[in-house]
This record gives structure tokens, C-alpha cells and sequence, in this order.
């Protein structure tokens, strides 16, 4: 199996709530799998599983080539394996989490230079070219209070990308933002996945999902309910919870 990630018998639970139910899912290399379904349905936990933000109570998490079990050993593995692991993933979070004492540049160097320990000669060229890709070079001197939320959120995947990432994981990186500024994110990660990112993306954005993915997964309740061509599963679900669920986007 050749998958790029590969989630089996997933469980997770807050207290008495099970929040995730034996959750199934590969992911292919390239793939771009949109996570949609209703709040408080486990996709952020999902999410957090595949970065260890949140540790699962069981099953089996795959990321590239760091794999770990949880069914049968409950121990965490050490730091320097937790590190691997977390490097394999770059996470794009609803609030942008920018420092807001550093620079633009200062922002996306920040990894670089103090986890992969890179030389600030080799890290800079990284950050800036980066910057550039996210349409920001000329931002790189200012500081995060003077961007919009549009532009600090393509700060901030541009410093998830500086991690050079094998997979970039996006838990609604346009909810928090004005709609006028929806548009340059999603245009960031349209052009990511047109790049061969791999990609898992929880999103509101159902016209942006339906275009760019390649596959929609509708969890509800901790269960995958449908899982499918992102088109199939938009424009005709199999399942009637996934029919509902989209009823409330016309
Ligand atoms: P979604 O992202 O689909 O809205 P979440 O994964 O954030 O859903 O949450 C799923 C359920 O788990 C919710 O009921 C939420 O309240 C609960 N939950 C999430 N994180 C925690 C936590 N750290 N502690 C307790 N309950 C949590
Ligand atoms: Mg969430």
C-alpha cells in the first residue's frame, strides 16, 4: 500500500464522548481529500490525530513514512520520533497563530532556524521565496498587526511550507476571515494542490471543495458516513445525512 496516509480503527474520546468511532482513511500521494460534516463532528480531532495534537486511544496513524500504533501500545514514542513524525505534517489553523513580535520574514524563518537548526543564509532565500509564492515578498518587514487576515493566513502557510512538509493539513484556514478575503487563501491552496501537495482540508468552503478535491469525506458523529469523488458526493450523495448536511449551503 502505497497511500501517503492511512488512518485504521481510529477511536478517540473526551471523557465518556466518543468523539472519533473506529475512523477508516488513506489518502494517496497528490490526493486532496476535503473533510466536511457538521460542528462537533470529530474533524478537527481527525485532524489533530494525523499531527499527534491530539492523541488517539486507538488505531493506527500513518504519515509517510512515520507510522505508529495505538491499539496495542498506549506509550507515546520519545521526543525525537513525536518530532519526525510532527515534521511530516504542516497544520493551517482557523486563527493564524503568527508571532506577532516577529517580522513577516521573521515568522516564516522561525521553523527553519530553530527546529531543522538551518543556517540563517540557507533559511532566509527559503522564506523569502516562499513569501513570494504566497504573493507576500514585498510584506516581508512588516509585522503581523499591519496585514489583513487574508494576508496572514498565506503568512502562515508559507511557514507551514518552510517546514517542507510532506503533507499540509488545513482545519478551516478561511472561516475566520471577511468573505472579500476568502478568495486569496483558497486561491494559495488551489495553486498548492495543482503542485501535487498532498492535502487534507476541513472546509465550510463546499464550491471550493467540489472544484479542487478529489475526494469528500462527510463525517457525522465520529463516523465517516460517505466517502467519495468530491463531484459524486456533492452533487448526488449516496447517503441521506450527507444530503442533509448539504442542504443547508443552497
Ligand atoms: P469539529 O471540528 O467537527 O467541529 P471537533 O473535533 O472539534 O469537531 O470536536 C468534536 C467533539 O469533541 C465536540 O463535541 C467537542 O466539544 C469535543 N472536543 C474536542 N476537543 C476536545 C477537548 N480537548 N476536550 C474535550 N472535548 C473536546
Ligand atoms: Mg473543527
Amino acid at each position: 500500500m502505497n497511500a501517503k496516509i492511512e488512518v485504521a480503527a481510529l477511536s478517540k474520546s473526551f471523557g465518556d464522548h466518543q468523539v472519533l468511532r473506529s475512523v477508516d482513511l488513506l489518502v494517496a500521494p497528490g490526493e486532496v481529500v476535503a473533510l466536511i460534516g457538521p460542528s462537533g463532528s470529530g474533524k478537527s480531532t481527525l485532524l489533530r490525530c494525523l499531527n499527534l495534537l491530539v492523541t488517539p486511544d486507538g488505531g493506527r496513524v500513518r504519515v509517510g513514512a512515520q507510522s505508529l500504533d495505538f491499539g496495542t501500545s498506549r506509550a507515546l514514542p520519545g521526543t525525537a520520533a513525536l518530532a519526525k513524525f510532527r515534521a511530516t505534517t504542516g497544520m493551517v489553523f482557523q486563527q493564524f497563530n503568527l508571532f506577532p513580535h516577529k517580522t513577516v520574514l521573521g515568522n516564516v524563518m522561525e521553523g527553519p532556524l530553530t527546529v531543522r537548526r538551518m543556517a540563517r543564509a540557507e533559511a532566509e532565500p527559503l522564506a523569502r521565496g516562499l513569501l513570494a509564492k504566497v504573493g507576500l515578498a514585498d510584506k516581508a518587514d512588516q509585522y503581523p498587526s499591519r496585514l489583513s487576515g487574508g494576508q496572514k493566513q498565506r503568512v502562515a502557510i508559507a511557514r507551514a511550507l518552510a517546514m517542507q512538509p510532506e503533507i499540509m493539513l488545513f482545519d478551516e484556514a478561511t472561516s475566520a476571515l471577511d468573505p472579500e478575503l476568502v478568495g486569496e487563501v483558497l486561491n494559495v491552496m488551489r495553486e498548492l494542490a495543482a503542485e501535487g501537495m498532498t492535502m487534507v482540508i476541513v472546509t465550510h468552503e463546499i464550491a471550493f471543495a467540489r472544484e479542487v478535491a478529489d475526494r469528500v469525506v462527510f463525517l457525522r458523529d465520529g463516523v465517516i458516513m460517505e466517502d467519495g469523488p468530491a463531484r459524486q458526493v456533492i452533487d448526488s450523495p449516496r447517503e441521506e445525512a450527507t444530503r442533509a448536511f448539504l442542504s443547508h449551503f443552497h
